[in-house]
C-alpha cells in the first residue's frame, strides 16, 4: 500500500541527510496519508540502508498497519500533532546542529533572513525541553509551533510541519541556514532583524515562488 508516499519519505529523509540535517538513524519523517493511515520511518535504521518497504504504516491510534521494522520512538509524539493539528499533513523531526544551538540559548530564532520566514512563516520559538519517546515533544510542539512551520526543542532538536513533505522539508533546511546566519552575525556583531511588515512581506512572497502544481 502507498508505495509512491513511501518513496516520498524516503527521498525526503535522504535529502535531510544530503543537507547534513539528521546522521545515521537519528530524528523521522512522517507523511499522514488520509485520515486513518500514516506513514513513519523505523526506529534504529540507517537512512541509507532503507528502502521504502521498511517504511511503516499506523493508524491515528499508533497500531501498526503494515510494516515489519519497529515504528520509531517518537511515533506517540507525532500523532498527538496529527490528532490535534489537522492542517498537518507532513512532520520531519530532526537533531540538527545550528537550530539548535540557538534554541540552547535564544527562546526563539528570529528572523535574520528573508528564507527564514518564507519557509516557516516566520520567528521560529524555542519549546521547552521533552525527551525522545515522549509525548511532551508532541504536546510542546502543538503549543510553541503558534501558527509556524518550525519550533526548536531545546537541548534536543527541531519539529517542523506542513500541509505538504515539501513544506515540512524547506522548512527543516531555510532554518538551519537561518540558524547559521545568526550565529556567524551574532559572531561578529549585534544582528539587525527583519521588522514585522519586512517578515509579512517574506511570507507573502513565498505564495507566488514556484511552479504551479499540473
Ligand atoms: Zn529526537
Amino acid at each position: 500500500m502507498f508505495e509512491k508516499e513511501k518513496e516520498k519519505v524516503l527521498t525526503t529523509a535522504l535529502r535531510l541527510k544530503e543537507y547534513r540535517l539528521i546522521a545515521l538513524s537519528g530524528g523521522n519523517v512522517s507523511l499522514r496519508i488520509d485520515d486513518g493511515h500514516i506513514l513513519v520511518t523505523p526506529s534504529g535504521m540507517d537512512y541509507s540502508e532503507m528502502d521504502a518497504s521498511d517504511i511503516c504504516i499506523v493508524d491515528i491510534d499508533g497500531n501498526v498497519v503494515e510494516g515489519t521494522r519497529r515504528i520509531s520512538v517518537d511515533t506517540e509524539a507525532l500523532l498527538y500533532i496529527y490528532k490535534n493539528m489537522p492542517e498537518v499533513n507532513a512532520i520531519i523531526h530532526t537533531h540538527q546542529v545550528y537550530a539548535t544551538a540557538v534554541g540552547a540559548v535564544e527562546d526563539k530564532l528570529r528572523s535574520v533572513v528573508t528564507t527564514l520566514p518564507n519557509a516557516t512563516l516566520g520567528d521560529v520559538n524555542v519549546a521547552p525541553f521533552s525527551s525522545a519517546a515522549s509525548l511532551e515533544m508532541g504536546i510542546n510542539s502543538v503549543k510553541y509551533l503558534d501558527g509556524k512551520r518550525a519550533v526548536i526543542l531545546k537541548n534536543h532538536g527541531v519539529v517542523t510541519v506542513g500541509s505538504t513533505i515539501k513544506e515540512a522539508l524547506y522548512a527543516a533546511v531555510y532554518l538551519e541556514d537561518a540558524a547559521k546566519t545568526y550565529i556567524l552575525a551574532k559572531a561578529i556583531g549585534n544582528p539587525v532583524l527583519l521588522d514585522q511588515a519586512q517578515v509579512d512581506q517574506a511570507v507573502e512572497v513565498f505564495t507566488h515562488y514556484g511552479q504551479d502544481k499540473i
